[in-house]
């Protein structure tokens, strides 16, 4: 298959790719739209098999961040980008300053953030070099730490399913299976403890997880024990894909309501999930709070204005009324969630994309 027919590549703007020789550098950056405004979407680091694999998950990535975008109502397209290689043994400071020459080479269309294996140190190395970058940690704009943001956007949906499912205000009684408990699923386990919930967990990291468990009276559970927890939410805060044809028939609880990004191996899962009775609030409407953080930094910049957390909660309370609407729509319609977040993401991005083949016509 060529790049052409890719069903990944359907519809983006563009896909470049580049290779620095002094530094090793091998990244491909991948821009699906800037209807709704410049790509923003974070930097994977990753040690990818082969440049194959690389352009498949940068592709899905970029596609996944034009939705995240238009359901958070952000001015934002989306887009994302990876470095080939391995972050614990291959990152220098001059790799990152490559990076940066890259991204500078856009011209302003992408913007690159943290992502997997990408710190704020990273991220500070390429803004030597370019100013397209977002997520920094010093000067009045900077928002700094998305995770608390995201965490607190997958507590207030966690809230929102209770109420719908099991009619209470607070999660008291409830128990959730939480997969990673690392920068957002540590801050959502605190958060769902003081809500009431009853919690069981797992991580890779075992001292981590010792120490989170310790302060929330955590059960803690084998890395794939989780799916088999007898819990009413699972909480996949880890990897992407794990409710897939292999976990589905294990999970029993009512809903799903987690932080990680691509939880759904196809979207034949999401119906799937639907046809079963289990509620999954869908990973790009509840995990927004994060990117909404970071646009607070791209409007402070434009604005010449400082960090406005107002701004930031104004955004998040929208999303969660998005969330509503489409856990609403999705029992009088009888149709998965997955499926009405989609169309509203595609219409808005739809909708942006004409307004400006129109403003071209008319210019
Ligand atoms: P993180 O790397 O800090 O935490 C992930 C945790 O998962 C780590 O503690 C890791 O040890 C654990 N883990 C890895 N493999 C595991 C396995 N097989 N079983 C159990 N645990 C495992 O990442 P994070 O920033 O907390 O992000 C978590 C997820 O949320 C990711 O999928 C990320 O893409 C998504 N997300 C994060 C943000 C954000 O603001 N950080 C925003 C949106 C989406």
């Amino acid at each position: 298959m060529t790049l052409f027919d890719s069903p990944s590549f359907a519809n983006h703007e563009g896909v470049h790719a580049f290779f620095d020789e002094k530094t090793g550098l091998k990244a491909i950056i991948a821009i699906h739209s800037t209807a709704r405004g410049p790509a923003v979407g974070g930097t994977r680091m990753w040690n990818y098999d082969s440049s194959a694999e690389a352009l498949e998950d940068v592709l899905r990535l970029s596609r996944g961040m034009s939705y995240k975008n238009a359901v958070a109502d952000l001015e934002m397209g989306g887009g994302k980008s990876v470095i080939i290689g391995d972050s614990r043994t291959e990152k220098t400071p001059e790799l990152f300053a490559a990076f940066g020459r890259a991204v500078d080479t856009l011209g302003g269309i992408y913007y690159a953030a943290e992502d997997v294996g990408v710190s704020v140190e990273d991220i500070a190395a390429a803004r030597a070099v370019t100013p397209w970058v977002l997520g920094l940690n010093d000067g009045p704009e900077a928002s700094g730490d998305p995770s608390p943001v995201t965490a607190e956007g997958v507590y207030r949906s966690t809230l929102a399913v209770a109420r719908r499912l099991w009619n209470q205000d607070d999660l008291t009684g409830l128990s959730v299976a939480l997969q990673g408990i690392g920068h957002v699923g540590g801050y959502l386990a605190d958060k769902l403890y003081a809500a009431g919930a009853k919690l069981v967990m797992t991580d890779v990291n075992t001292a981590l997880l010792e120490e989170v468990a310790a302060r929330t009276g955590a059960e803690i559970v084998a890395p794939d024990a989780i799916y088999d927890v007898k819990a009413d939410i699972y909480a996949p805060c880890a990897l992407g894909a794990t409710l897939n044809p292999q976990t589905l028939d294990r999970l029993t609880v009512k809903a799903v309501v987690g932080a990680a990004n691509n939880q759904l191996a196809t979207p034949e899962i999401g119906e799937e999930l639907f046809a079963r009775g289990i509620l999954y609030a869908p990973d790009y409407v509840i995990n927004g709070g994060g990117i909404i953080n970071v646009a607070s930094e791209l409007r402070a910049r434009q604005a010449g204005t400082a960090y406005d957390p107002a701004w930031v909660e104004t955004k998040l309370s929208r999303l969660m009324e998005t969330l509503e609407e489409i856990l609403e729509r999705s029992v009088s319609e009888r149709r998965p969630t997955h499926e009405i977040a989609a169309a509203i993401a595609e219409a808005r991005i739809n909708a942006a994309s004409d307004l400006k083949a129109a403003q071209r016509r008319a210019a």
